[in-house]
């Protein structure tokens, strides 16, 4: 877990390279325009790194306007309760006209019920050629009309449906927004935790297995401090990719915290999930790292891994304890290598006891 002064250490690389940017494009150093800029360095805001970019590229600068924009588009506080709130007044402006379309309807049909009752009282009364005549054009030209509403009607709900689809599919956007890293994109610790605590119940409902899995990299601290924090997150995202690729689509990845991943894995037993821990552990570390923009080499990094599987009184909590107690178990006899909750390695080795 990241240390204190590492998170100080980290939080003043970013806040160096937003005070520089607000000095190099002269800007005055209100807190918004420094919420910007720590983001900017930050990362993690993709979309906002890329629209800065584009300004700077064909205006060859930001002014206030932009800044306001991008600040009200991607940060402002108010941001995803306003998308919600956004989303659902739409949806209620669809069900009201939705609703009006169905009134005029029925409104339509009964005047075509009255009509046809009475025509149908007339057609007794008629009595010459010409009268009869009079009576089925009329009715021809009402089943006309009532044709031609029906279609509106058809026509409306169609596009209704299609625009309720929509919306239900920007909805779907802001809830995974919500459950989502934005620096490695994987699943946060929000959507972990409520996923660990049905999968639980799931296994026992179904009496199946259910394996945990947490990484964590090794000195990454140093890695950051020989190469830079911009450059550690971009390893953080490859070492995340190399775990996503790793696993099924039923296994969750999650990042849990700064540099720590976990893994779980429904329906597979301790064994099976050693065996993919050692996949993972693999595919990162003989992976060559350079930096793109220089084409520097960067070596290699690795992980510790930490595997556990559920037991009948287990919660999210105790399941949690035992993996991480194994993840520093792996920490402590070596780092680099895959230790599980039976490996008499962790015995007496809990997080408290971790070494350095
Ligand atoms: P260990 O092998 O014991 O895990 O050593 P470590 O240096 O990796 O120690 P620890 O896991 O306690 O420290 C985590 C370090 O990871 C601290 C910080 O420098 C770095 N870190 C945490 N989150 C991030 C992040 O989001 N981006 C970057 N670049 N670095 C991070
Ligand atoms: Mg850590
Ligand atoms: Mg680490």
């Amino acid at each position: 877990m990241p240390g204190q002064a590492d998170d100080h250490e980290r939080i003043m690389a970013f806040a160096d390279i937003a005070l520089g940017q607000m000095k190099a494009l002269r800007q005055p150093a209100t807190p918004r325009n420094y919420e910007i800029w720590y983001a900017y360095a930050t990362g993690y805001h993709p979309s906002l790194n890329q629209k800065i970019n584009e300004t700077l590229q064909q205006t060859g600068q930001l002014t206030d306007g932009d800044l306001e924009q991008i600040y009200t588009a991607y940060l402002s506080p108010a941001r995803m309760s306003e998308k919600i709130d956004k989303v659902n007044s739409q949806v209620m402006g669809e069900i009201e006209q939705v609703m009006a379309m169905i009134d005029a309807a029925a409104g339509s049909a009964n005047s075509y019920s009255e009509s046809l009752h009475d025509m149908s009282e007339q057609l007794g009364q008629s009595k010459d050629r010409e009268g009869l005549r009079a009576i089925v054009e009329s009715l021809v030209q009402t089943a006309k009309e009532m044709h031609v509403s029906n279609q509106k009607l058809e026509e409306r709900l169609s596009a209704s449906k299609q625009e309720i689809n929509e919306l239900q599919v920007n909805l779907e956007a802001v809830r995974n927004e919500s459950l989502t890293d934005p620096l490695t994109q994987l699943a946060n610790r929000k959507y972990f935790d409520t996923t660990l605590e049905q999968a639980i119940a799931e296994a026992r409902a179904k009496n199946e297995p259910l394996s945990l899995m947490m990484t964590d990299i090794d000195h990454f601290k140093t890695f950051n401090d020989s190469f830079g924090h911009l450059t550690g997150d971009q390893v953080l995202r490859l070492v995340a990719m190399s775990v996503k690729q790793n696993v099924k689509g039923q296994d969750t990845v999650a990042r849990y915290g700064g540099e720590e991943f976990a893994i779980i894995l429904p329906n597979t037993v301790l064994r099976s999930a050693i065996t993919v821990a050692d996949h993972i552990r693999r595919a990162v570390m003989t992976k060559e790292l350079m930096k793109r923009s220089t084409g520097e080499h960067l070596g290699r990094v690795t992980v510790s891994i930490g595997v556990a599987t559920v037991h009948k009184s287990d919660s999210a909590q105790t399941m949690i304890e035992r993996t991480d107690a194994c993840l520093y178990a792996a920490k402590r006899h070596g780092r680099n290598r895959v230790i599980c909750e039976t490996d008499p390695e962790v015995a007496g080795c809990t997080p408290a006891a971790q070494v350095a």
